[in-house]
């Protein structure tokens, strides 16, 4: 077999393979073979994105500038009618068809809110009816028969590939660091607000959002005491869709924070 390497050109090996990209971009509707789960986080594009950056704006990263900010308002909004294409009509017809055929519902459960409803009304149902765990393994095992316990392996493995699982013992005390964080972070935020956010953008699901440079999940995985990742040194103000696509990304190490927070 040949070996596939990363599309983006970082002479990776590909150990993943996307949809591409459903509506635009040079993928478009193509399977794409790179080397992680988002292209984001390929070197060859994170380098390509630094360069452009720098020679464009002087800064490493574009969104640290409110000019490419402001244009890619514009863009959005040329494009959508509104600076949250979420709220455009027909790209919200878009993707709810996307939803529905990836997930086989128009809204998968994104907010935090009516996750805990949904998570608490599953709960209460199970204490309801002490047989239904039983029931539901033994109704999947006759529709999957053999194959169920690989469908759940291979769901796990997935998690695994795209970093996203948790062992289970671990989920609680994980859940617990990201609240930690968070809380402090709100509070970090509160006290700091004229640094962290010089422009006075607004903050929200549609707007900017607070992004921790160095991720959450680097800081849970490797035991950074929670208080250095809700730092101010860690915090920036980030466009939602770039925080989005930056998924569990750090956009500085560890000692970069440190050294930071030292020489405040
Ligand atoms: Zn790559």
């Amino acid at each position: 077999m040949n070996t596939q390497y990363c599309r983006h050109g970082c002479g990776q090996v590909a150990t993943h393979t996307t949809k591409g990209s459903l509506w635009n971009g040079p993928f478009k509707g193509k399977p794409v073979h790179q080397c992680a789960k988002s292209a984001n986080a390929c070197p060859a594009v994170k380098q390509r994105k630094v360069e452009t950056s720098r020679k464009n704006f002087g800064t490493d990263y574009p969104w640290q500038t409110t000019e490419v900010l402001d244009r890619r308002k514009q863009t959005t909004i040329e494009k959508y009618g509104d600076v949250c294409s979420l709220k455009n009509p027909e790209q919200q017809a878009k993707r709810k068809a996307t939803l529905l055929e990836r997930y086989g519902v128009e809204e998968p459960t994104l907010n935090a809110d009516i996750r805990a409803k949904a998570a608490a009304g599953v709960k209460q149902s199970y204490i309801n009816d002490p047989t239904l765990a039983k029931r539901q393994i033994e109704s999947r095992r006759a529709i999957y028969g053999d194959e169920y316990a690989d469908i759940v392996e291979k769901n796990r493995q997935t998690q695994i590939a795209n970093g996203r699982w948790i062992a289970p013992e671990k989920r609680s005390e994980w859940n617990l660091y990201k609240f930690k964080v968070k809380q402090l972070t709100a509070k970090v935020y509160k006290a700091n607000k004229d640094v962290i956010n010089t422009n006075n953008l607004p903050l929200g699901v549609c707007d900017y959002q607070i992004d921790h440079i160095y991720s959450i999940r680097h800081g849970f995985e490797n035991n950074i005491p929670y208080k250095l990742i809700a730092n101010i040194h860690n915090l920036r103000m980030l466009w939602h869709t770039d925080n989005k696509s930056k998924h569990i990304r750090s956009d500085q190490t560890i000692e970069e924070l440190a050294s930071k927070i030292i020489g405040a």
